[in-house]
């Protein structure tokens, strides 16, 4: 059975204090979600330490948002994947749309990042999807299989089983317009194919494969009832503990 995931992608919000006391009121209510849901937040860099201190003992994992390229040295701003295990995290998000879009981050970029997370043993949410005009076009099935198979393909089937994959269509990223079920629906599957042609369909089953874009408590329930949804990469709402639990009870 795939794990059933709910990770809160805070972003560039939050200061460290309230950070903190977020992360106090999603361990207090997480007693309310089925506990084969897995529950991670995802934190900027500065709140690491503190958010783990925060959630010792409980049963939500620590995320990071990003990490670099390189192993460690002279890159200045930097912070790498081994750097992250220290903390200790569990997970790190890699390939994020506005890390794409406003950081350059290519395909073989996130190649590179990838592998250091895996060596640190971090497991990765890969984010892929396409741009609203991809869409239109008709090209977002091309996209979201060149984002697959560039990155994931390069990986060995044993690096392949720490990877959760997000979809998340840009255009529904922090705009309030969420993708019906049925087109995320059909993306899912689309990926869960993919992944089959290099890893075979029993690791594709394995594979969670959560849905972003715009999730909320209101529509978390439709879109995780679909076959290939094994939860949410969740931004906006993640940052209110209510809103964050009642969509990981949505399943
Ligand atoms: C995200 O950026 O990962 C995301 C899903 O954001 P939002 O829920 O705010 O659309």
């Amino acid at each position: 059975m795939r794990k059933k995931i709910v990770a809160g992608n805070w972003k560039m919000n939050t200061v460290v204090p309230q950070g903190e006391t977020l992360a106090k009121e999603i361990v207090g209510l997480s007693g309310e979600v089925p506990s084969d849901v897995t529950l991670i937040v995802a934190p900027p860099f500065t709140h690491l330490s503190r958010v783990a201190e925060a959630l010792k003992g409980s049963r939500v994992a620590l995320s990071a948002q990003n990490c670099a390229d390189k192993e460690s040295g002279a890159y200045t701003g930097e912070v790498s994947a081994k750097m992250l295990a220290s903390v200790p995290v569990e997970y790190v998000i890699l390939g994020h749309s506005e890390r794409r879009e406003y950081y350059g981050e290519t395909n073989a970029k996130l190649v590179e990042k990838i592998k250091l997370a895996l060596a640190e043993n971090l497991s990765v949410i890969y984010c892929v999807g396409e741009k609203l005009e991809e869409r239109e076009k008709g090209e977002h099935f091309n996209v979201i299989a060149s984002q697959v198979k560039e990155v994931l393909f390069n990986l060995t089937a044993e690096q392949m089983s720490k990877v959760v994959i997000a979809y998340e269509p840009v255009w529904a990223i922090g705009t309030g317009k969420t993708a019906t079920s049925a087109q995320a629906q059909e993306v899912h599957e689309f990926i869960r194919k993919t992944v089959a042609e290099k890893f075979g369909k029993d690791a594709a089953d394995q594979t969670s494969i959560l849905y972003g874009g715009s999730c909320k408590p209101g529509n978390a329930r439709e879109l995780f009832a679909c076959k290939d949804i094994d939860g949410g990469l969740i931004g906006g709402a993640s940052l209110v503990a209510g809103d964050f639990i009642a969509i990981a009870k949505s399943f």
